[in-house]
């Protein structure tokens, strides 16, 4: 069956591996029982290796603690993440494939072919398989292809059809639900990246074989630090007779945190024909920013700028900033149905799991070093020239990241 919200009654997946690795830490075990994503984010992933569960590994660990459960149904998550050219416009994350090297078809028969032949076995059907499609990279054709390698994705088609490829496979698959990436406020909240990223979404799904009927929702959020809800003030808060989007923080975005653009999207998805059932999910994992430095109320400033830099909880130096954030927290564990139009909050990326590397690292995964991850980088265009407010000593992305989890764990909000 194929229900409305598989969050919903449901149970989720603890992915043993990240687990592990949680409750190895001072106070990790008070988290480490949480459901977080399971990236699949190189065909080896697919098999597994001696340090990280494969997929049918995963399902059939998802079987046990299933059976362990009663009778609620329990949801696992998986991260389809290895479209060629990936992560396009940064380098952190830049993967195995590329568009140049037959990466399209590889993608198709080597990733998304496999998978769908795993999650497509019966023994996996009472399972709600949720798959969280293609961070960043539909997001990237509106706003980056200024960059060769976004430029190169467009053009060639090469991330529409490799999205509208997987939705075919997965959407196809009863008990599997597909949700798109749709960035954060901080990315799209902007009426000139708004609408059309979701007609870019519209068009895509609609070359797909179900047409606007395979996508199930969309996730804001992923991996990024966006606050939830800035509790002090909103887009219509005015001081001293100046718009908070007058501030150098908003910046004439139209969203001040996550809830409010998760929910003004989906309104704008469902205008531009995707059915009314498509519900949000949330990535929670990190935008918690709890800790000493939360301000505890709006600040008393008339000046509009020190106003929203006294009252924002999201204490990140620019919100184009997006690599192991200094100061981040946890933040709302998962749940189905948290508000309106959402589906869930989640935890697709696993705390503790580093962003990218903050100085070179030689690797086999195809992982590049961004200097957005560098604490001593002043930063592009991209972040309004600022310093990247990123942790020191980073690993690899998806690498532990031993001293980063320590500090989410901190600065939980709401607390551990
Ligand atoms: C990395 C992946 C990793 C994921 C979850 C991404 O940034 O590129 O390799 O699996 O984060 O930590």
């Amino acid at each position: 069956t194929h229900v409305d919200n598989p969050y919903a009654g449901a149970t989720g997946y603890v992915n043993s591996d990240w687990a592990s690795k949680a409750s190895a830490e001072p106070g990790g075990s008070a988290v480490a029982n949480v459901s977080t994503g399971v990236w699949l984010d190189r065909i080896a992933a697919i098999a597994g290796t001696s340090s990280a569960k494969g997929l049918a590994a995963h399902l059939d660990a998802a079987l046990t603690q299933d059976a362990a459960n009663g009778s609620a149904p329990l949801t696992i998550q998986f991260v389809i993440y290895n479209l060629p050219n990936r992560d396009c416009s940064a380098l952190a994350s830049n993967g195995e494939l590329k568009i140049a090297q037959n990466g399209l078809n590889r993608y198709k028969t080597e990733y998304i072919d496999p998978i769908a032949a795993i999650l497509s076995q019966s023994k996996y059907s009472a399972l709600r398989i949720v798959t969280i499609i293609e961070i960043d990279s539909l997001p990237n054709l509106i706003t980056n292809t200024n960059v060769a390698a976004c430029a190169e994705a467009q053009s060639s088609g090469a991330y529409v059809q490799g999205v509208q490829y997987a939705l075919n496979k997965l959407h196809a698959i009863t008990n599997v639900y597909t949700y798109i990436d749709a960035a954060h406020h901080g990315w799209l909240g902007w009426d000139t990246n708004f609408g059309p990223s979701a007609q870019l979404f519209a068009s895509t799904a609609r070359g797909a074989t179900a047409g606007v009927a395979s996508v199930d929702g969309f996730i804001t959020n992923t991996a990024n630090y966006s606050a939830l809800t800035e509790p002090y003030f909103t887009i219509n808060t005015s001081v001293n007779g100046q718009s908070v989007r007058q501030s150098h923080w908003v910046d004439w975005n139209f969203y001040v945190d996550e809830l409010t653009y998760a929910q003004a999207f989906r309104n704008r998805l469902i205008s531009e024909g995707f059915s009314s059932n498509i519900g949000m999910l949330i990535d929670t994992s990190r935008n918690g920013w709890g800790g000493s430095a939360r301000p505890s109320g709006p600040s008393t400033s008339t000046d509009v700028n020190t106003f929203v830099d006294q009252s924002r909880v999201d204490r990140r130096i620019h919100a184009g900033n997006w690599c192991n954030q200094s100061g981040a927290g946890l933040g709302e564990r998962p749940r189905a149905n948290p508000a309106t139009g959402l589906d869930a909050y989640v935890w697709i990326k696993p705390p503790g799991e580093s962003d990218g590397s903050s100085s070179e690292i030689p690797n086999n995964e195809g992982k590049g070093f961004d200097r957005m991850c560098d604490p001593t980088y002043t930063g592009n265009e991209r972040n309004g020239n600022s310093m990247s407010g990123a942790l020191a000593n980073a690993p690899i992305s998806g690498a532990w990241f031993s001293a980063q989890f320590r500090q989410l764990l901190q600065n939980a909000n709401p607390p551990v």
